[in-house]
């Protein structure tokens, strides 16, 4: 995409683009260096976002979100590192991690009082792409003595249809487990209609532009997603719900999950709990 921005720029970036990319090699293997580091240190947290059921606004389950809180640079969001350690190779050890921490952390809800709460685990294109993926998830499910409807994996369409053959036995095999897919971001990739057809996905989750742009022209478009998603026997859950309006809008297109701030920020695994223990006791 830089290579097309530079060539429309003219001829005459170049030059500032060699150098551009040059200076962001150089940063980039610095952040990885730091990432390697980091996660030998447990500089890394996992935060969990509730994911809400817009009938009676029950909690069921909650996203894993990555945390790196750098003592030397800071909060450092996601969708800087995570593409740095796609490109390095990191993201292997990164997820493995992640999905070992979420799989520790809904097995003591599930083993409390939430027997039936899942988690959401972001998987990238390198991590599913890998030939022991199927056998990872299911080794990690067996050690924490997990059934498959404990885990919901989160993949972009991109993830998935640059080996469609591949994706669906893989899908398919871990479906049999009870592991739940939902594709993420929808609205802003392919979002091919025979693609969505063949992939055996059983969640949709709408891009948060979708609900953030249907005050202007959004809602017919949105309307629209929620109805094929319907035909297709998905489950839709709604990102970047903010405001009660937003709520209102999507309970009568009969959007089934939510997911934003006006139900909950991502936050540590106590905090979410604390959250989920008040809202069933009261
Ligand atoms: P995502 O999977 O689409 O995650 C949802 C993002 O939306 C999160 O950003 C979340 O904090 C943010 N969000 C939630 N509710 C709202 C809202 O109401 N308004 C707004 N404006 N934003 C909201 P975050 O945590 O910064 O993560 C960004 C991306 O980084 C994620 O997007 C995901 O693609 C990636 N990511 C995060 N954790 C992991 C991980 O463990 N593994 C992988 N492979 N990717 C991850
Ligand atoms: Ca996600
Ligand atoms: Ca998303
Ligand atoms: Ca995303």
């Amino acid at each position: 995409m830089a290579m097309y921005q530079a060539k429309k720029q003219g001829k005459n970036t170049w030059r500032f683009y060699d150098e551009r990319c040059h200076q962001t090699a150089t940063e980039e293997l610095q952040l990885d260096a730091q990432l390697r580091v980091a996660l030998t240190r447990g500089e890394f947290e996992v935060h969990y976002q509730p994911l809400v059921r817009l009938g009676d606004e029950r909690v069921l389950g909650f996203e894993a979100l990555l945390r790196w809180l750098s003592p030397v640079l800071g909060p450092v969001p996601p969708l800087k590192f995570i593409p740095v350690a796609e490109e390095h190779g990191l993201i292997h050890d990164l997820g493995a991690w992640v999905l070992q921490e979420a799989l520790g952390q809904v097995k003591r809800w599930r083993d409390g009082a939430f027997p039936e709460l899942h988690v959401s685990v972001n998987v990238s294109a390198h991590q599913f792409a890998r030939e022991d993926f199927v056998g990872a998830i299911r080794e990690a499910l067996r050690a924490h003595a997990l059934p498959g409807n404990a885990l919901m994996l989160e993949l972009t369409e991109s993830a998935l249809i640059t080996d469609l053959h591949g994706s669906v036995a893989k899908l398919r095999e871990l479906h049999g487990l009870g592991v739940r897919f939902a594709l993420d971001d929808f609205g802003t990739g392919y979002s091919s209609l025979s693609y969505l057809q063949q992939l055996p996905v059983q969640v949709l989750k709408i891009d948060r532009s979708f609900v953030r742009d249907m005050d202007s022209t959004g809602v017919p478009l949105l309307q629209a997603l929620i109805t094929m998603a319907h035909a297709l026997d998905l489950t839709v859950i709604a990102e970047g719900v903010e405001t009660p309006g937003q709520l209102d809008v999507l309970r009568g297109l009969h959007c089934d999950l939510g997911q934003g701030y006006l139900f909950g920020h991502p936050q540590p695994a106590d905090v979410a709990g604390a959250a989920l223990e008040q809202e069933s006791s009261g």
